[in-house]
C-alpha cells in the first residue's frame, strides 16, 4: 500500500487543547516526507477554539513552510438540527471544510438523525470534502445512509488514526469502520486517512488506520491521499 503524502486533520494551538504550531506541524510533515498538510482547527461549539474571524485572515500564513503545501481546513462541528457551526461567510476563506460530530457540543439524537444530521451538513455547504471520524457509538451512524450521502455529495470519509489509538474516547471505532469501509467499496465513496494530530509528533502518523485498510483487503483506489493528483482533483484544488 502506497504511504499518504498528505494530512488533512491537524490541530494546532489554536485549538486550545493541542500543542504545536502550524510551523512546528509543518516541519515535522516535512519530515515525514508529506507534500500537503491541512490545518483544520475546530469550528466554534468546542470549547477554548480560535475565533471565527481566525478563518478570516488565513490569507496571513505562507501557502508553503518547509516546502510542504499549507492547506486550510476546519473542523465545523455537525449540530443538532444538521447546522454546521460555523457561518458560511468563514467557510468562504477556507480551502476546504470537514463535518464532524462531537459529543462535547452535540447530544445523540440516535443513529438515523444523526445520520441525516451529519448529510446535511454535507448538503449545508459546498466546501465540505470529508467527514471526520464517523465511528463512535456514542453517536452511531447508519453507514449505509451514511454512504449514499457522501457519494451523492462527492464528500469523503475519513479513517481517523486518533480513534485507533487505546487512549481514543470514541467506543468501537474499529469494528464501525470495518461496517463503514464496507459500504464505501458497495458505493464507491473515497476514504481519507488522517492523523488528527493534537502534536507534531502525531502529524503524518496513520499507522493504525491503514494496517486497519490493510486488514479489510479494501480497495486502495478508493483511498484519497495515497496520490497528490487524486486528492487535489477531489478537494477541487487541482
Ligand atoms: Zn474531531
Ligand atoms: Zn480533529
Amino acid at each position: 500500500m502506497s504511504p499518504i503524502i498528505a494530512d488533512l486533520h491537524t490541530h494546532t494551538l489554536a485549538s486550545g487543547h493541542a500543542y504545536g504550531t502550524i510551523r512546528e506541524n509543518a516541519q515535522a510533515a516535512a519530515e515525514k516526507g508529506l507534500h500537503i498538510l491541512g490545518v483544520s482547527e475546530h469550528g466554534p461549539g468546542i470549547p477554548g477554539t480560535c475565533s471565527p474571524i481566525y478563518f478570516a485572515n488565513l490569507s496571513a500564513v505562507p501557502k508553503e513552510l518547509y516546502g510542504v503545501r499549507i492547506l486550510h481546513g476546519s473542523e465545523i462541528n455537525v449540530l443538532e438540527g444538521g447546522r454546521l457551526s460555523l457561518e458560511e461567510r468563514y467557510i468562504g476563506y477556507l480551502d476546504y471544510a470537514i463535518a464532524g460530530v462531537h459529543s462535547i457540543c452535540y447530544a445523540n439524537q440516535g443513529k438515523k438523525e444523526n445520520t441525516m444530521n451529519t448529510i446535511r451538513c454535507m448538503e449545508a455547504s459546498s466546501k465540505v470534502r470529508f467527514i471526520s471520524h464517523p465511528d463512535d457509538d456514542r453517536t452511531p451512524m447508519d453507514y449505509d445512509l451514511l454512504c449514499r450521502g457522501a457519494r451523492d455529495n462527492g464528500v469523503a470519509l475519513e479513517v481517523n488514526n486518533s480513534s485507533l489509538s487505546a487512549s481514543s474516547f470514541r467506543v468501537n471505532a474499529r469494528e464501525n469502520y470495518r461496517m463503514m469501509l464496507e459500504c464505501c467499496e458497495k458505493y464507491r465513496v473515497p476514504v481519507i486517512v488522517n492523523s488528527d494530530a493534537h502534536d507534531p509528533s502525531a502529524v503524518g502518523r496513520v499507522d493504525d488506520a491503514l494496517s486497519l485498510i490493510r486488514s479489510h483487503g479494501f480497495d486502495e483506489r478508493l483511498i484519497l491521499n495515497t496520490d497528490e493528483k487524486k486528492l487535489l482533483e477531489f478537494f477541487r484544488l487541482a
